[in-house]
């Protein structure tokens, strides 16, 4: 059976044709963002149908969506805004699902999507147990707990790894609490972190170089002390973050993914030994790895919730 699953993200929208958990088809389409989600689905609809024919397909049997925002993934509905398009929550997708190709539509978190994504496919593989974190412009995360993704009676269980707290005394967030893993360690926050450390002034930030994670971990490379300290601070921060969602979510294997594991040869040795030394844990009780699909787990996971999803949708029609 062959399902459509997309990723939407900020300025693209990742599309795969999905058959037996492979990727038989693939477009990274860039969406305009001066238009309304309404506006956009016509460019769904023509990018469904030459991944259809790039396949040599006639037809799919569901087809799957990840947004970037918190998802009621039983009555289909966005609980908080897509922010890139504001119109999102209040359209009939399932509607225009049915109506354009006579299939179910199944949506999920993004970062729940590439949680499956992973288990299914990547660095997630042979174990029920799964933590996802995804550090890049925010911190996402998705727990999987003995083979069911976690969702809570908000939706929200799992999702907010990015909104723990790790500094109570921290820097201000945009969920306007204070200290949160996002505004200690993510790339939106970073530019303020940095104007918090002692001896900005002096700094290559002060000096002209970009403030992101890029330039910290190659200035830290090559040992310059300031951005040696932020990135030991980040690091901190970090593993902080993922001990707590091991408490929390007592998984065996933290997979890692997002813009900073450029530098995984710096991360995953910190968190783990973090994870090995100051966890109330057994020995060697939870692996930290490194993601395996970066690009396109999102859609490979949705690709596997539409068609359980439709797999449940036709048992369910099969009773009536
Ligand atoms: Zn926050």
């Amino acid at each position: 059976m062959s399902v459509i699953a997309l990723d939407l993200g900020g300025s693209h929208i990742k599309f795969g044709l999905v058959e037996n958990g492979q990727l038989l088809a693939s477009a990274n389409v860039a969406v305009p963002s001066s238009k309304s989600f309404e506006a956009v689905l016509p460019i769904i609809e023509t990018q469904v149908e030459l991944l259809l024919a790039a396949a040599g397909r006639q037809k799919i049997t569901g087809i799957g969506m990840a947004f970037p925002t918190i998802v009621d993934s039983d009555q289909m509905r966005l609980l908080y805004k897509y922010t890139k398009y504001n119109d999102a929550n209040d359209l009939d997708l399932v509607g225009w699902a049915k109506a354009t190709w006579g299939v179910p539509l199944a949506m999920e978190n993004d970062a729940r999507a590439a949680l499956i994504g992973e288990w299914q496919s990547g660095a997630g593989k042979g174990t029920d147990n799964l933590v996802m974190v995804t550090i890049g412009t925010g911190v996402g995360s998705a727990a999987l707990v003995n083979g069911r993704l976690l969702k809570g009676s908000h939706y929200l269980a799992g999702n907010l790894g990015g909104h723990m707290a790790v500094n109570f005394d921290g820097g201000r967030c945009n969920c306007g609490n204070t200290g949160c893993l996002e505004s200690e360690a993510s790339s939106w926050a970073l530019p303020e972190i940095l104007k918090r450390q002692p001896g900005y002034a002096e700094s290559p930030f002060a000096k002209g170089e970009k403030p992101d994670f890029e330039a910290v971990f190659r200035l830290a490379a090559v040992g310059e002390s300031f951005a040696l300290a932020v990135r030991e601070r980040c690091l901190e921060a970090w593993a902080t973050g993922i001990l707590n969602l091991v408490y929390a979510y007592d998984p065996v294997r933290v997979v890692i993914g997002g813009g900073v594991m450029h530098s995984a040869g710096v991360i995953l040795p910190f968190i783990q030994n973090k994870i090995n030394h100051a966890a109330w844990l057994p020995a060697n009780a939870v692996e930290v790895v490194a993601a395996q699909e970066p690009d396109w787990a999102g859609v490979l996971g949705m690709g596997h919730l539409a068609l359980f999803f439709h797999a449940q949708d036709a048992f369910e029609c099969s009773e009536d």
